[in-house]
């Protein structure tokens, strides 16, 4: 049933505010300048306050909008798109966060197809190059190739791991029999307690970083199993053809929040970082640099080290805040890189490189018909994303640059145009691609992950039992947290 409350577009007056005591009296008294500020949504009651305007927000307000409901989006940036964003390289519109698609990720599919947003397969012809362990070697297809005993050891990991997963019911993953036994280890002192080739836990310390930005000793061997499962298995994550990196968008991902937020963009307003929610049995009060909304309730999407930067009254319940002090953003670096031709395709090679001797990687071809040439997309990740984000861009630039002429030769140091995103120093982002818990979070904290605080509910690709991490969950958490307001307002 659309919502028979009608959306107040106007300045903040008594009529609108409800009673917060000291609060209403504040908002009262807020200064015209405060108020004059904000141009468009102007300050209103709306049925739901979303807080984000990344997938899960752009998503979760759409729906509500399709329901007819009163919605405004609140985001702290001064663009939409989140983890998501666009850059531009050789004159190329370029994704410098979420970037791949895949077949199994259905729900970004749709999306991208009801807004004419086409994709293209990851180049995957010719050789991929591993050097792992000090064993180098180029293989064709998905399997990473080790050396035969290795590769045994690394084939029954998988059947194992993807096993323990498959025992997991998402989204809690935490009321698996073995919770507690997995939510002590880190993948780290999981595998040195039942991984005995060295090579393998090697190449799974690889996978760690490139799949969840993060150290295998910084991460919770029971969220790793919870993020195979909600992935369909390490398959799934690691392939390119039939995996998570099967297909990307010439033309960015970004473009799809862009075109999502320009059929809100009444309902939109940037630049408004949001400070405090309140809330009472009557609603929610939520203030911005830019206004204060009052509504009936609040979608926060903000990833949980971002929604922990909210004050909130009343103060949030032991279980959240713990949460939200014990679940860190990963560490990433994005880099783009254009040649003036794919140079590597020449020398029969697909453009990917596996590698334990380098800090950069992994990276991919990322060309596209629009490329005019060559390009590669790559990472630092987790500990080396650390090591280097404070350096100088221009060493940072080296660093790449070298890194990949170790495997690609000389040419791989001049590039044609350079670009990167320091992640883990964006402000309103503070790292990606995910917030990771260490061990004995999900066990003692993971139930507030998702859980409603009275009108307060979560969304965000981090509470998603599909897909968690991908642009696909973000998506389908705001599906989620919309349907579940829904039913409340
Ligand atoms: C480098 C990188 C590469 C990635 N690659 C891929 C990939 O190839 N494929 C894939 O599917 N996924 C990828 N991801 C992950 C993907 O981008 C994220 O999972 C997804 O975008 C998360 O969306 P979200 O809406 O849940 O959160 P976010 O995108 O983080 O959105 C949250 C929003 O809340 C805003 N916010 C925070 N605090 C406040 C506040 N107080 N007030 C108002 N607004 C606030 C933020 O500014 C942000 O816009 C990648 C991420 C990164 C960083």
């Amino acid at each position: 049933m659309p919502s028979t409350k009608k959306p107040t577009a106007g300045n903040i007056s008594r009529r609108e505010t409800f009673a917060f005591g000291a609060t209403a009296a504040a908002i009262a008294a807020l200064p015209a300048s405060s108020a004059a500020a904000s141009t468009r949504p102007r300050p209103a009651r709306v049925d739901v306050i979303v807080v984000g305007a990344g997938f899960a927000g752009l998503t979760a307000a759409r729906a509500l909008r399709r329901a007819g409901k009163s919605v405004v989006i609140l985001e702290a940036d001064d663009r939409v798109g989140g983890r998501t964003k666009s850059g531009v390289v050789a004159g190329e519109r370029v994704d410098m966060g979420g970037q791949w698609v895949g077949p199994t990720q259905t729900e970004l599919l749709a999306l991208a197809a009801e807004y004419g947003v086409a994709s293209i397969e990851q180049y995957a012809d010719g050789d991929n190059i591993i050097d792992i362990n000090g064993h180098m070697a180029r293989y064709k297809g998905e399997t990473p190739a080790l050396p035969d005993a290795d590769l045994e050891v690394f084939g029954a990991l998988v059947a194992q791991l993807d096993g323990y997963a498959n025992r997991i019911a998402m989204p809690k993953p935490w009321l698996v029999d073995q919770a507690k036994t997995w939510d002590a280890h880190t993948v780290e002192s999981w595998m040195l307690a039942n991984v005995t080739s060295e090579s393998v836990r090697s190449l799974m310390r690889v996978l760690v970083q490139a799949v969840f930005s993060t150290e295998a000793g910084q991460c919770s061997f029971l969220y790793f199993l919870s993020y195979l499962k909600s992935a369909g298995g390490l398959e799934a994550l690691i392939s390119t053809r039939g995996g998570a990196q099967d297909r990307f968008f010439p033309d960015s991902l970004w473009q799809i929040a862009d075109k999502i937020a320009a059929e809100l963009r009444q309902f939109l307003l940037l630049d408004a970082p949001v400070s405090l929610i309140e809330q009472n049995d009557q609603g929610v009060r939520v203030t911005t640099s830019k206004g204060i909304w009052s509504g009936d309730r609040v979608i926060v999407t903000a990833p949980p080290p971002m929604a922990a930067r909210i004050d909130y009254i009343p103060p949030m319940p032991a279980r959240r805040d713990g949460l939200t002090q014990r679940m860190p953003m990963g560490c990433v670096i994005k880099v783009v890189i254009a040649y003036e031709k794919p140079f590597w395709r020449e020398q029969g090679l697909s453009g990917l490189v596996l590698s334990d001797k380098v800090e950069f990687g992994p990276w991919l071809d990322r060309v596209t018909p629009l490329t005019r040439g060559g390009a590669l997309v790559g990472f630092f990740d987790g500990g080396p994303a650390q090591d280097w984000a404070d350096r100088p861009a221009e060493e940072r630039r080296a660093k790449v640059l070298a890194d990949i002429a170790l495997y690609f030769g000389d040419q791989a140091l001049k590039p044609a145009d350079y670009l990167e995103e320091v992640w883990t120093r964006t402000p309103l982002n503070r790292g990606g691609y995910v917030a990771v818990p260490g061990p004995g979070v999900l066990t003692a904290f993971g139930e507030a992950l998702a859980e409603p605080v009275g009108r307060i509910h979560w969304a965000g690709t981090e509470t998603s039992d599909v897909w968690v991490g991908y642009v696909d969950g973000a998506i389908r958490s705001g599906k989620r947290a919309a349907a579940e307001v829904a039913k409340l307002l």
